[in-house]
């Protein structure tokens, strides 16, 4: 069996070292998620494919559809009563989400579609206000695509320039490269917190204090983290902090950008419309403050609603014990898939979240999906919007199964037997 070192200590036993998987009541979590009652062509579901959208447990869809029959009214300025109610909801969820990620105040918090519409609004506001021509913007070799294309966007609109730090084969960023990468012209560094193929876990503290250090500023892409790992801002240190609510039990169509507010302050607004503004005449506009600035037009209100439910869920769970049931499901999975007749696991760094990425002999991984679709297995296969973490790794796509706090090992043993499916197939 090939031995691969998954975790990083203090992920595989929480913060106590008390807390362990088996105080995960993961049968009663699953009984949250009304989906997993489903049948896949006549099999019963197995749901592994959280990194691409997580499910809704019932409290989610309960909270937005409580939303849309009783309280719906458009926020802001309203006199009248759900007008009122409505605006509450929303800015309890906002209140919420900063509680979250441990944000100091409210007006850090910006209701976005989703993470690339966050990782967007910075480079088009800090970024294009901040760089200019010979300036740069560091990110990693693993980075989802909506943490490289709106960089070399904000590079061909300022001249600036876009370093790419590398990792080494297990999928681990090579802090010393790094940190050599960052020179007197850096002006942001980019990275992702968890990546979504290799489900590497990147020391942000460490990367934020290295930044600092020479007078960069640091956005972190919490797309992946956001769903399993505890999130303080101030701990960190960063100056901006994307996630999407799908990616962690809430809907679709709602995000955030967190901003350090001495930043947002200093910031031009996104988008102009309604709401942004605290006046408006024909010869001069002024702005709103944030979040207010950047939040143009009526916004997503049932999912900025939904989103602070799924914040709600994950703060009912307890997270120590999330933490490890999820490593715990991880590991068996990483050491499941490690046995199977020529699989090839990528991406085993030391600390890792949530992801397994695999390819199989010659097998091409649609292949693999196809055939584990009609065990009723869902899992994702193709390059996963990192053709150029693809590129480094010299594979064109993976197969990936990735893990939620419904996740089980159960789960992992159907995903072997599907993938002894598939070998039988392919032999
Ligand atoms: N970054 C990472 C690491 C992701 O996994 C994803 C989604 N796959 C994104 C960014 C983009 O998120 P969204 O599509 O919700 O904006």
């Amino acid at each position: 069996m090939t031995t691969v070192q998954t975790t990083a200590p203090a992920l595989v036993h929480g913060r106590s070292g008390r807390i362990g998987a088996t105080d995960f009541d993961v049968e009663r979590v699953r009984r949250d998620f009304p989906i997993l009652r489903e049948k896949v062509h006549g099999k019963p579901l197995v749901y592994l494919d959280s990194a691409a959208t997580s499910q809704k447990p019932q409290a989610v869809i309960d909270a937005m559809s409580r939303f849309l029959l009783k309280e719906n009214a458009n926020v802001h300025r309203g006199v009248h009563y759900l007008a009122e109610r409505a605006t509450d909801a929303y800015e309890g969820a906002r209140s919420k989400v900063q509680r979250f990620l441990n944000a100091e105040h409210a007006e850090e918090i910006i209701f976005v579609r989703g993470t690339t519409e966050a990782i967007n609004l910075v480079a088009q506001t800090y970024g294009k206000t901040h760089l200019g021509d010979g300036d740069e913007v560091l990110i990693t070799e693993m980075e989802h695509h909506s943490n490289i294309v709106p960089w070399q966007m904000l590079c061909e609109q300022t001249g600036a320039r876009l370093r790419v730090a590398p990792i080494n084969d297990t999928g681990e960023l090579l802090l010393e490269e790094f940190e050599k990468l960052i020179g007197p012209r850096t002006r942001l560094v980019a990275v992702t917190h968890v990546s979504n193929v290799l489900g590497t876990v990147n020391p942000i503290r460490r990367i934020v204090e290295m930044a600092h250090a020479r007078g960069a500023r640091v956005l972190v892409d919490g797309a992946q983290a956001a769903p399993h790992l505890d999130i303080d801002v101030q701990a960190l240190g960063c100056d901006f902090y994307a996630f999407s609510g799908h990616k962690m039990y809430g809907p679709t169509g709602i995000g955030v950008l967190y901003g350090r507010s001495e930043l947002l302050d200093a910031m031009p607004p996104y988008q102009g419309g309604g709401d942004m503004i605290l006046s408006v005449s024909f010869e001069k506009t002024i702005y709103n403050k944030s979040p207010a600035k950047f939040e143009a037009g009526t916004p997503n209100m049932a999912g900025a609603v939904g989103l602070g439910a799924a914040v709600d869920f994950l703060g009912s769970l307890n997270r120590e014990a999330l933490v490890a049931h999820e490593q715990d499901v991880l590991d068996y999975g990483i050491r499941a898939l490690a046995e199977v007749p020529g699989l090839r696991l990528i991406g085993t760094a030391r600390g890792k979240a949530s992801v397994i990425s695999f390819v199989l002999d010659d097998v091409h991984p649609h292949d693999i999906g196809t055939i584990l679709d009609r065990e009723g297995i869902a899992i994702r296969t193709g390059h996963h919007c990192a053709q150029p973490l693809m590129s480094r790794l010299g594979v064109v796509a993976t197969a990936r199964a990735s893990l939620a706090c419904h996740s089980t090992r159960r789960d992992i043993d159907a995903l072997v037997s599907g993938l002894g499916k598939v070998r039988e197939i392919f032999r």
